[in-house]
């Protein structure tokens, strides 16, 4: 997927660069040639940048994301956002933050893009815009793409992934802009936050178990009956590309299908650290009761859908969340 060897490098230009899935993407779309300018407020946490550029930049500032989207860059990735695990997002007293931020990013962003020509553009929408009402059941939630509608999300953060896709989708429409746009579902892997109250669920487990001792407890919110699924970074990274580079005007789910509960995910990440846990329930923010990613459309669409096994990446990112609680004794 690379720029060839004959003509110029193919240009990208990724919002939320210093962040962990935008981390992720940059170093993937470097390794695959592409000349990439890197944009986040912040660079990223654990490793450099190999971005050829890396601006620092507020995108809540229209002159700044003006600036940064200066020409009509082949790729425009904007994975910026607000954002955080359940900690962060369904508490509520981030809600203003989370609407405000996102909105106006997303806001400077597309329209910055239209002036500037950008040939294709990438919205990482979530799970999140899902309505409640079908995620009652943790054995049977319904996550497929046109159920988001009649919309009822279960925080502001899916309500703002919402209206950010009806205005991408607006955006292509009147402007005759190429606009992709995935819903990701849980994404997790090395280097993605692991404390401090925007990490995940599996990022807070390996953490919480590698911090107890052998025979030690863990604690979980809620009853850790509730379910989800959970992708692994790589598989994230080859269902934007894919997306993005395909004909595809739909928004498509980019998730697991291999559902797990809660408790489960902390039992296996346990024996992958080899010792005996116990689990304390404590109240805290839960989310959803049930969710997991419908692939049938990305299937139909794209021939493609994650297949990796929630073991192999909970593995890896064991070892790297490990090695981080290692050092920091
Ligand atoms: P992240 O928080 O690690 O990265 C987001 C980045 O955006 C951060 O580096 C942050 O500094 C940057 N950012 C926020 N506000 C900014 C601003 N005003 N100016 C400049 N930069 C700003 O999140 P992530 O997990 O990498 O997620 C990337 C995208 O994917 C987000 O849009 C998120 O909503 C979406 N998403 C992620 C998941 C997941 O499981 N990780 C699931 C669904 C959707």
């Amino acid at each position: 997927m690379g720029g060839g060897v004959t003509g110029p490098a193919r240009t990208a230009l990724v919002c939320g660069a210093g962040g962990f899935i935008g981390h992720h993407l940059v170093r993937r779309l470097v390794r695959d040639g592409v000349r990439v300018r890197a944009v986040d407020r912040k660079r990223p946490e654990f490793s450099d940048s190999p971005a050829h550029e890396f601006v620092i930049a507020d995108l809540r500032d229209p002159a700044a994301v003006r600036r940064a989207v200066d020409r009509p860059f082949d790729e425009v990735y904007q994975l910026a956002a607000e954002m955080g695990g359940a900690g962060y997002i369904f508490t509520g007293d981030h809600d203003a933050a989370v609407m405000h931020a996102s909105a106006l990013i997303n806001l400077n962003v597309l329209d910055a893009c239209r002036a500037a020509g950008a040939r294709r553009v990438f919205f990482s929408s979530s799970a999140c815009v899902y309505p409640l009402f079908n995620q009652l059941d943790p054995d049977n939630p319904n996550c497929a793409e046109s159920s988001a509608y009649p919309a009822a999300p279960d925080s502001e953060y899916g309500w703002e992934k919402l209206f950010a896709e009806r205005t991408y989708l607006a955006f292509a429409r009147n402007h005759a802009m190429t606009c992709r746009i995935a819903r990701y579902h849980n994404v997790f892997g090395p280097e993605g936050t692991w404390r401090g109250g925007r990490e995940k669920a599996p990022a807070a487990l390996c953490r919480k178990v590698a911090q107890a001792p052998d025979g030690g407890e863990v604690e979980i919110w809620g009853d850790g009956a509730q379910t989800r699924s959970f992708l692994y970074i790589d598989e994230c990274l080859e269902g934007t590309l894919r997306l993005m580079r395909s004909d595809v005007d739909e928004v498509l789910n980019i998730g697991s299908d291999e559902m797990v509960s809660i408790d489960a995910l902390a039992h296996r990440i346990a024996r992958i650290a080899g010792k005996s846990i116990s689990l304390r329930h404590v109240p805290g923010p839960t989310g959803v009761r049930g969710r997991r990613s419908d692939n049938r459309l990305i299937r139909e669409k794209l021939g493609w859908a994650p297949s990796a096994s929630l073991q192999a990446g909970l593995e890896s990112t064991y070892a790297w969340i490990a090695a981080q609680v290692a050092r920091e004794r």
